[in-house]
């Protein structure tokens, strides 16, 4: 039986040992439990196995019968009977071999496509705390690898399992009724096949473990070195010829350990085949002797049965040998699978969730204090009202807790103590779904997914039209660039956005937003610097959304903190200060060092004397439409 991935090898691990599942019968409950909708047709994958397993062995008997009524007594119309009469089961258990895999291919496939699907549904779920704690890689391998591991146990381990007892079975009871005496000599040798097969498997590991160590070392290179940063990178510093190298490095020593892996199952095959023949002449020998010394009644066709019986019977105990290791390996596979199915979903539906008549858009937090872990309080007693139709700008230093606060209106994550209300209600009694339907967030970290802009925007409101696209890309000042495009909506974005610039990918989250047409905007504002004609831009698109609908803004650039009617200032995890831009300034606070530090770039005098500043906050007052 031909194993791959996960089953190939004769024994287990170190860290497999360690890791050992405890076999309960809960676990065997589960394991079997994905396996129960499909009971018929595993009952026909028996049958298919039994009456094959039957069939292969039918030949070995039936060489007997050809060598003493047919060679024997020179029966021409007997050997040809017999032979048809092989070819044909061998060609009946060949086609039944069809059938089962065709069966239990079928099933396997169903089962990981049930597990898969399950996975997805509950990974999508999982809460943010999950996302940013659970390393992905460990995710993918579990909906991927291991998930593909399980449609090899069903296809392999346990058919394997079935085939082979029942072919032992089989080839024993055959050779017994023929032989008592023979079928015990026969037998003797086989626990010594067991030797080689454990040495020979347990050096290959040991090639198969470092080449895969050094697979993965090749795999972390190309990953590293091939993204777009790193090749850029690499450009600039000149490091192409030595990451060469390293791959160079990497690739011959992964070359080295293929070969002498492959050489190891070479002396493993020559040794084998040593062994195997040992019995067959073991039966040679003591039938000879039975029967040219002790005149048994025993013919050419029954020896010759045996040693064909005793062949068969190499291969099915080599892997039952080994089968033990296998079902470990799966039982531990199945485990891990169930440890992800068995995370507890932290944001879910109320079981009583409502989704109100009248939407408003007035969200109150009401001594909110919330962390991320465990004793390590981000929010401490945050309470403040935001008002339909109002907007109010966060400002703080970095790490103090602004995005945390934002990150409790829709439930990425809940509150430890107090609450979140929106229009007076709980956010934890709201349907989720009418929730984050509410709220539209452009995030610090712009999201777009490789493919068009259209497909981007369709990710909000999949039934957009292209006048309702038009217009959200026009309020968010990109339609010029959209229409400068060659492909206009349908021009692609690039891996991750790359093909656009910070700002105009920006733009493009905000008509994505504009787009869903949520009660509460959420703006993080991006830290990182744009020039100042993308700065402006983005104001110019976000200024008028902030003015004419209830908002929340992150605020890092002064003319949105302006647009703001109220200002809270957060201070490690706490509102230290609240107001207006200039009540605050005058208190001398918090709010206006930041003021002094952060924004003292807008101070600086143009030619007439005046500042870019000055002339904002003196020109106009917060709520004024923008000059
Ligand atoms: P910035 O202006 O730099 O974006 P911020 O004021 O928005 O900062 P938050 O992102 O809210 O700050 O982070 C507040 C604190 O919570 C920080 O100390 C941060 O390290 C921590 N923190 C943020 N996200 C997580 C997370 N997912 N898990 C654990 N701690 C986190």
């Amino acid at each position: 039986m031909a194993y791959r991935g996960h089953f190939s090898r004769g024994f287990m691990t170190e860290e497999e040992k360690a890791n050992q599942p405890k076999v309960t019968g809960a676990l065997l409950k589960r394991v079997f439990s994905y396996l129960k909708p499909y009971s018929g047709k595993l009952v026909l994958v028996l049958l298919c196995i039994a009456a094959a397993s039957f069939c292969s062995l039918l030949p070995s008997i039936l060489t007997g019968k050809i060598i003493d009524e047919g060679l024997t007594q020179r029966n021409l119309s007997a050997l040809v009977k017999y032979i048809v009469l092989s070819l044909a089961v061998t060609l009946g258990a060949n086609l039944i071999g069809v059938v089962e895999s065709y069966i239990n291919t079928w099933i396997a496939q169903h089962i990981t496509y049930d597990m898969r699907n399950q996975m997805y549904g509950h990974l999508q779920k999982m809460s943010q705390r999950f996302s940013t704690t659970s390393r992905q890689g460990d995710v993918i391998t579990r909906m991927t690898s291991d998930i593909d591991g399980v449609q090899q146990v069903i296809t392999n381990t346990f058919t394997s399992i079935l085939s082979n007892v029942i072919t032992l079975i089989i080839a024993m009871v055959a050779m017994f009724r023929k032989n008592w005496v023979l079928a015990l000599i026969g037998m003797v040798i086989v626990p010594l096949f067991t030797i080689p097969t454990r040495r020979a498997g347990r050096t290959r590991w040991k090639f198969a473990n470092e080449s895969q160590a050094c697979n993965d070392e090749i795999n972390g290179i190309l990953n590293e070195t091939l993204s777009v940063s790193c090749q850029l990178l690499s450009k600039l510093f000149g490091r192409e010829q030595y990451e060469y190298r390293r791959y160079e490095e990497a690739n011959s020593r992964m070359i080295r350990l293929n070969i002498r892996e492959g050489m190891a199952g070479r002396w493993f095959r020559v040794i084998l085949s040593t062994f195997t023949s040992i019995g067959p002449m073991l039966i040679y020998l003591v039938g000879g002797i039975l029967m040219i010394r002790y005149n048994q009644d025993l013919t050419i066709g029954d020896i010759t049965v045996l040693v064909a019986l005793l062949g068969r019977m190499y291969m099915p105990v080599n892997s039952l040998l080994n089968i033990q290791v296998d079902w470990m390996r799966a039982m531990a596979l199945f485990s891990r699978i169930f440890d992800y199915f068995d995370i507890p979903v932290e944001i879910d539906n109320a079981p009583d969730a409502v989704i109100p008549d009248r939407v408003e858009g007035n969200v109150v937090f009401d001594h909110v204090c919330f962390g991320y872990e465990k004793d390590r309080p981000v929010l401490k007693d945050v309470s403040f009202e935001l008002k339909a139709g109002h907007s109010i700008a966060i400002v703080g230093p970095s790490g103090s807790g602004k995005s945390t606060i934002i990150n409790l209106i829709p439930r990425l994550y809940d509150v430890d103590e107090g609450c979140v209300t929106f229009d007076g209600i709980d956010v934890r009694k709201l349907d989720l779904g009418f929730l984050r339907a509410q709220v539209g967030v452009v995030s610090q970290e712009t999201y777009l997914f490789n493919g068009t802009i259209r497909d981007n925007l369709l990710y909000a409101k999949a039934d957009a039209s292209e006048a309702e696209m038009e217009a959200a890309l026009k309020k968010a000042n990109i339609w010029d660039f959209v229409q400068n495009q060659p492909e206009g909506l349908d021009a692609m974005v690039g891996n991750r956005g790359l093909k656009l610039s910070g700002g105009e990918k920006q733009r493009l989250s905000i008509a994505r937003v504009l787009l869903k047409d949520p009660t509460i905007f959420i703006f993080d504002e991006a830290t990182s610097a744009l020039d100042s004609i993308s700065e402006q831009r983005i104001q110019e698109a976000i200024d008028p959304i902030i003015r004419s609908h209830t908002s929340i803004l992150i605020a890092h650039r002064l003319s949105t903190i302006l647009a703001a009617d109220e200002i809270l200032v957060v201070k490690d995890g706490r509102i230290v200060e609240r107001g207006t831009h200039q009540a605050l300034v005058n208190q001398g606070g918090v709010y206006s060092e930041l003021y002094e530090t952060q924004f003292s770039k807008a101070l600086q005098p143009k030619e007439d004397g005046v500042s870019a500043l000055e002339e904002y906050i003196w020109g106009q007052q917060p709520g004024d439409e923008p000059a």
